[in-house]
């Protein structure tokens, strides 16, 4: 019986991971269910999985949540803030952790589980671009086991040989090739891309996601933080990973090898999939997703992305080629970008062009420590939110 903690619990990851775990309750057990604000939903999480914690971020939330459970779940002890989150993830009754927190917020909490030597079902990909090198060293000093959940690096696992651990040259290997749908916007002209809107955004063509990694999809910087993920989890470099856009969402990922052999991974697009993968690793369990129909599909098709229809693409690789803070400066710009986007605040294209403008305004330097991780992160969204708010007065202006 292994023991999971879920941070992010009320997301679309957190919620299928309990899905999977519902199908197997003689082999997990749920330790902690966290969540921003969402207090209704955890409640209700908390009261079919009976949790030994439950964690608020917010206090206000947290006491409310206490209130709420009260009757129904007296055994469920109520933490809040990012010391519970902490808390959890380093317990001693929790086995596996699912990082599923959206954004920079769930790097302290995710590197609290590495730091107590924990498998590490990772979702929070923002972890691994604002701070690879440091995420990567506290993995390893402290024993602990990473696996990918993202559907694309869970599918290179998948097709990479069992011993493989570094040096993808090695093991002969030749390239990785990362696929992505290309998002909503993917045939639409390029100069309608300044008008669309957070809902046409938001409303990916294959996959159920959240909003913020709905946008990322659309604009795919997903994809350029999946490259910067990538490098860090299979320590590769930039330029062997070829992006292959594949807008059926079969093919999660492939591995060319120097024989000539291209292994991939398929599967209907359903994260179930890689989450009972590495919530079971090495093992198999069932999952609840539908089986793969070929004759259903009758087609796979593959392009070239066009970096003029994705700048944050480029701009990802760019600084993922850069190095440092370069990431943790991309990566906060466009979270800033990102939610100004969702608020109607600014257009689609501009995201890249905050973006652009943090990483041309920050100067990169190396990572050396959390604390300069954090303050790059920090300056990076000040930086955002001017540009920001300088267009937006410059519009008002005119
Ligand atoms: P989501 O928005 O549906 O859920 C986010 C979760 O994080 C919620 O439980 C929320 O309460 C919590 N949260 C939000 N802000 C927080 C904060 N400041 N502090 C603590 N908790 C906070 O997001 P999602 O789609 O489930 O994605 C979660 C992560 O998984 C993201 O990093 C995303 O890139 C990654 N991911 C998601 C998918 C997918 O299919 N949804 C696929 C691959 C990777
Ligand atoms: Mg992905």
């Amino acid at each position: 019986m292994k023991g999971v903690t879920i941070l992010g619990a009320t997301g679309t990851i957190g919620v299928n991971t309990l899905d999977v775990i519902a199908r197997h309750p003689d082999k997990f057990s749920v330790v902690a269910l966290t969540a921003h604000s969402q207090v209704e939903r955890l409640a209700t999480q908390c009261e079919k999985f009976r949790p030994r914690f439950a964690v608020m971020v917010q206090e206000d939330a947290a006491q409310q949540l206490q209130k709420r459970l009260h009757h129904s779940c007296p055994d469920v002890q109520v933490l809040s803030g990012e010391a519970g989150l902490k808390q959890v993830a380093a317990d001693t009754a929790t086995d596996y952790v699912m990082a599923a927190i959206v954004g920079a917020a769930g790097l302290t909490p995710t590197l609290a589980a590495a730091r107590a030597g924990k498998r590490i079902l990772l979702a929070n990909k923002e972890a691994l671009v604002m701070s690879g090198q440091l995420f990567m060293d506290e993995v390893r000093q402290h024993g602990a086991q990473l696996l990918p959940i993202d559907s694309e690096h869970n599918a290179i696992f998948q097709c990479l040989p069992a011993d493989y651990h570094t040096k993808a040259d090695r093991s002969g290997i030749k390239r990785f090739l990362l696929t992505g749908s290309g998002g909503p916007f993917r045939t639409l002209p390029v100069e309608q891309l300044t008008a669309v809107t957070p809902e046409q955004a938001i409303a990916h063509p294959n996959w159920n996601m959240g909003k913020k990694i709905s946008v990322d999809s659309a604009s795919m910087m997903n994809k350029g933080l999946e490259v910067i993920e990538a490098c860090w989890l299979f320590d590769i470099t930039v330029e062997q990973i070829e992006i292959v856009i594949h807008p059926q969402s079969i093919i999660h990922s492939m591995v060319e090898y120097a024989d000539g052999s291209v292994m991939a991974q398929l599967g209907q697009p359903d994260m179930r999939t890689p989450i009972a993968y590495a919530l079971a690793w090495p093992e198999r369990i069932e999952s609840g997703v539908k089986p793969l129909n070929m004759y259903d599909i009758a087609k796979l098709e593959f392009t070239r992305p066009d970096m003029s229809r994705y700048p944050c693409l480029q701009l990802a690789q760019q600084a993922a080629q850069h190095g440092g803070t370069a990431t943790t400066i991309l990566n906060a710009a466009n979270e800033i970008a990102v939610e100004e986007f969702l608020n109607y605040k600014i257009g689609f294209t501009d995201i890249a062009r905050t973006v652009e403008h943090a990483l041309s305004q920050c100067s990169a330097i190396e990572a050396s420590s959390l604390q300069v991780i954090l303050d790059a992160d920090q300056h990076a969204r000040w930086v955002a939110r001017e540009f920001i708010h300088a267009q937006s007065r410059r519009r008002g202006v005119n």
